[in-house]
């Protein structure tokens, strides 16, 4: 991990795949370990504990649907869950209540969300044996482009709002800005590389990617500028992605 470029005090949003990795002694709890043990007490360590289609979220209970590391992450000592009920992050580390504070007052992947706060402090992407299509800063991007289809629900049947069970009893919260389509997202990679962004490496059997979150928006921002359904994907069957174009004629 530090040969691809983790460093101590980092904040670091991992997308992982645990399967990718091949064999691993311990499993996530040794990859989460091993990534603690870079960053350092003073990094900040996040992982997507998306739910998705949750119409009744309870962020202490309801396990992830973003496979098994980020489950593993979401239950980890000292592990902080932020409360939006279809996209949440878990954080582990310095800063981690800041960073997930009020996310269920803004849109998944919008500005002001945990992944846009990442990236304002400088962190970083980790790619573990998944591709761009599950880098969700690009949906921050998106949102810094400020493309006319950020309110595009994902689907025609999508609800509007969702119920968080809290400490204090249930929150109702409208779910603004629901993340889209991300079937097209592989068209940033070969923006990355031209600029010489992407570092590359092999993490057991994994093919993993570092990238700054900075780079990431920039990148999202500029193919967006140039062609605003440049991340849009081409399924004729993709209502979120079909609606969209029609947004932009
Ligand atoms: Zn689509």
């Amino acid at each position: 991990m530090r040969r691809l470029g983790v460093r101590e005090n980092d904040a670091l949003v991992v997308h992982s795949s645990l399967r990718s990795l091949g064999k691993v002694q311990s499993g996530a709890n040794a990859v989460i370990a091993a990534l603690l043990d870079v960053i350092g007490a003073n990094g900040l360590l996040v992982f997507p504990t998306f739910t998705y289609w949750t119409q009744v979220f309870d962020p202490t209970i309801d396990p992830c649907l973003t496979g098994i590391i980020p489950e593993t992450a979401r239950v980890w000592p000292g592990a902080v869950r932020s409360w939006h009920p279809t996209h949440s992050v878990a954080a582990i580390g310095a800063g981690a209540q800041e960073l997930c504070a009020g996310h269920h007052l803004v849109g998944g992947n919008a500005l002001g969300s945990p992944l846009d706060k990442l990236a304002a402090r400088d962190g970083s992407i980790l790619l573990l044996g998944v591709g761009h299509n599950s880098n969700s800063t690009i949906h921050v991007g998106e949102a810094h482009a400020g493309v006319p289809y950020l309110d595009v629900p994902f689907r025609a049947d999508s609800f509007s709002s969702a119920t968080i069970i809290t400490r204090d009893g249930p929150l109702e919260v409208p779910l603004k800005f629901p993340s889209g389509c991300s079937k097209a997202f592989g068209a940033i990679e070969k923006v990355l590389r031209e600029r010489g962004q992407v570092r590359d490496g092999m993490i057991g059997d994994s093919l993993a990617q570092w990238v700054k979150a900075q780079a990431v928006i920039q990148a999202t921002v500029d193919i967006l500028r140039a062609d605003a359904g440049g991340l849009l994907c081409t399924d004729p069957d993709c209502y979120r992605c079909t609606q969209s174009r029609e947004r932009l004629k």
